[in-house]
């Protein structure tokens, strides 16, 4: 019986020293427990990140033991009252060839819904996680322009359908031309952008003439960076990963991204301004905080008219604690 163990954390790209086939013994099922035959192993991005040991969302895999992920598998041997011998089932299975489950935690997959693999696709965790991060976070509208970064991926091509059906425009990047077409022709996506042979600043020029409201972001990176020049005022990006960071040595990154997504961080950019109408409200409230003593505050002042362009540089070199004030003259 064959297992696939983490033997090594890789530092940048995983490669066959840090994953390696080991052969173990065949297991047997105890009481309420099934002998699954592994059908389908999911491999997700995600995965990437419980090689490390860094802390996460998730539990680092542990070295020299089998590394686990979402799988589709048969049910052999039974010995739970839940599942049957040939039910399909659907779990966070480790990487065996035979496993034995506990019968709890296991789902029955339901064929008549799709072919058992979409339980791992658009039907499991990328499906859901395409549609709750557009629908929750991207909160798009008929109309607006949706950009997806990995479009044509798991997650990303399930985002570019779901745009559609909500009446957008629809804008996908991705790293191939057969891509690209892929997501035109067959998934209905107005425009595209091959980031590896197009500069991807211009073509976002170019395709998305009204800018983006919603930013449904799979990579991070340098794509994001030509993104977020473009976005509309009130436009929401759903954070979903940043592969592109993924395999950077820690001390080379991760950027934002990862940060975000560790946290379940909403990103949402805004002006004071936007606050014009409720202004009062929060003089008020700041007021009473401060006569309260619960708000305190520092200043600095620098003296002299001809120092206020230095006073300016100055808030570029972290010179001034709390606010910078130029004192010009005594009242
Ligand atoms: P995909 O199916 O999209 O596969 C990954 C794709 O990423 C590749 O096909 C590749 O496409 C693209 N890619 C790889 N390296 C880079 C790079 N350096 N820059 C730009 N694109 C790159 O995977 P999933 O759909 O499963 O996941 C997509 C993203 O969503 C991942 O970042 C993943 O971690 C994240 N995710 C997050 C979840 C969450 O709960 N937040 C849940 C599931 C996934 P190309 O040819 O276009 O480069």
């Amino acid at each position: 019986n064959r297992e696939i163990h983490l033997v090594e954390r890789p530092k940048a790209a995983p490669t066959h020293e840090h994953i390696k086939v080991v052969e173990n013994n065949q297991p047997e099922p105890g009481s309420g427990e099934v002998l699954l035959k592994m059908l389908y192993v999911s491999v997700d991005p995600y995965m990437r990140g419980r090689m490390s040991d860094a802390k996460s969302y998730v539990a680092p895999f542990q070295l020299n033991e089998p590394i686990e992920g979402g799988a589709v598998a048969e049910v052999v041997q039974s010995n739970a009252d839940q599942l049957s011998e040939g039910d399909i089932i659907t779990g966070m299975l480790p990487w065996k060839e035979y496993t034995v489950q506990k019968a709890d935690g296991l789902r029955k997959i339901d064929p008549s819904l799709g072919p058992i693999t979409t339980s791992l696709g658009i039907l499991g965790m990328p499906g859901l996680t395409a549609y709750f991060g557009l629908m929750d976070i991207g909160q798009p509208k008929e109309g607006e322009t949706i950009l997806v970064s990995g479009a044509a991926g798991a997650v990303g091509s399930t985002v570019v359908q779901i745009g559609k059906i909500m009446g957008c425009r629809v804008v996908g990047i991705a790293g191939t031309d057969e891509k690209t077409s892929y997501l035109k022709e067959e998934l209905g996506v107005d425009a595209t952008i091959n980031y590896k042979t197009e500069n991807v600043s211009e073509a976002l020029q170019e395709k998305c003439p009204n800018g983006i409201d919603v930013y449904f972001d799979n990579v991070g990176g340098d794509i994001s960076d030509a993104v977020y020049p473009l976005l509309n005022k009130y436009a929401r990006i759903a954070q979903c990963g940043a592969i592109s960071s993924y395999n950077v040595p820690n001390d080379q990154g991760p950027r934002i991204q990862m940060h975000l997504i560790k946290s379940s961080v909403l990103i949402k950019g805004f002006t004071v301004g936007d606050y014009q109408n409720r202004f009062s409200e929060g003089f008020q409230q700041l007021s009473k905080w401060l006569s309260e003593g619960k708000l305190t505050y520092e200043e600095t002042i620098t003296e002299g008219f001809e120092n206020i362009p230095d006073a300016f540089f100055g808030l570029f070199e972290g010179a001034n604690l709390g606010k910078q004030l130029v004192k010009v003259a005594e009242p």
